[in-house]
């Protein structure tokens, strides 16, 4: 009889499913909204239910199930399931590992997203099994996820591994959504990026970046990355700053942990060689020699389906 895995990857707006073979293989995969109502209370059941018809759909009975890996996005306690604290979904001191158990009959295990999107990176992508990796997404703000010794940081209540959240500016810095300032997020990030392209457009307008406040829209992280590379001055200086500090926060996280691989996904790791050439000389300043030796920089591989994937491997690595 084949067993599967499942993987539920809980966002603010969608929630993506999928079913995964034992050697991380997805079998299928789909999404379902995500149930704002009374502070997300229906989102276990929605996903029960979901769950149900998919499998009756594939013609899979309970017993090959191995267990269901999910993704939160906030503080999670990863033994129990518990989730402290959420963005986007309503849920505080939310039970979810219990009450998902409870509703589908699996067993359940949760994690951070981030972290279950470095899993995933491990597992099936560019992260290539490497057993201590640090991933970080630039997106709108900054994920990570780091696995030493081949398990992922939790800590001992959830905030293990929130690299976005490390202090680069210690005093002075912008404010970030956590409610401190200067956090790697508020310079490395899509929204970080513009913000600071911003701020020097309003000292120095000599720069293709000032056009847009002309035009229809303003504009976005890729249009600097676009600007830098057609020899825009200011867009270049943004970008190296950014590299410069983001590249330093990599390498005191890499002497702490020793990686072998430094994973970056996110929509600003499409800028691809633009952003890794200039983020590795900056990590190699700040890095040990030794620890930088051992150290590639990839970009992700997975995209929307490293947190399905992570959890995945979240349940073969609890059933192992
Ligand atoms: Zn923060």
């Amino acid at each position: 009889m084949k067993k599967y895995y499942i993987g539920a990857d809980i966002g603010g707006t969608t929630i993506k499913m999928a079913v995964i073979t034992k050697d991380g293989t997805i079998l299928d995969k789909w999404e379902i909204p995500t149930n704002h109502k009374d502070d997300g209370s229906y989102i276990p059941e929605d996903i029960h239910f979901s769950l149900k018809d998919k499998l009756i759909e594939l013609g899979i009975h309970k017993e090959q199930i191995l267990g269901i890996g999910a993704g939160a996005p906030g503080f999670v306690d990863a033994d129990t399931g518990f989730v402290y604290q959420t963005v986007n979904i309503g849920w505080r001191n939310f039970d979810l590992g219990k009450i998902l158990k409870e509703k589908t009959g699996f067993p359940v295990y949760v994690d951070n997203d981030a972290n279950l999107a470095a899993l995933g990176e491990k597992w099936k992508g560019s992260g290539e099994n490497s057993n201590d990796l640090i991933a970080v997404t630039l997106g709108t703000g900054v994920g990570g996820g780091i696995i030493a010794n081949g398990e992922v940081i939790n800590g001992v209540n959830g905030t293990g591994g929130e690299i976005g959240h490390i202090t680069v500016i210690p005093s002075g810095g912008a404010p970030c959504n956590c409610g401190k300032t200067g956090c790697l997020e508020t310079i490395a990030s899509a929204t970080g990026i513009v913000r600071l392209a911003e701020e020097a457009i309003t000292k120095n307008k000599e720069t293709s970046l000032a056009e847009f406040s002309v035009k229809e829209r303003t504009f976005t992280a890729k249009d600097v990355f676009d600007a830098a590379r057609a020899g825009d001055k200011l867009a270049r200086e943004v970008l190296d700053y950014v590299m410069d500090v983001l590249g330093m926060a990599i390498a005191n996280l890499a002497i702490a942990c020793n990686p072998s691989k430094i994973v970056i996904g996110g929509g600003v790791s499409k800028a691809g060689e633009d952003l890794l050439v200039p983020l590795r000389k900056a990590f190699d300043q700040y890095a040990l020699p030794r620890t930088s030796e051992a150290c590639e920089f990839v970009i992700a591989e997975l995209g929307n389906d490293a947190g399905v994937l992570g959890g995945a491997f979240l349940v073969q690595q609890n059933l192992e």
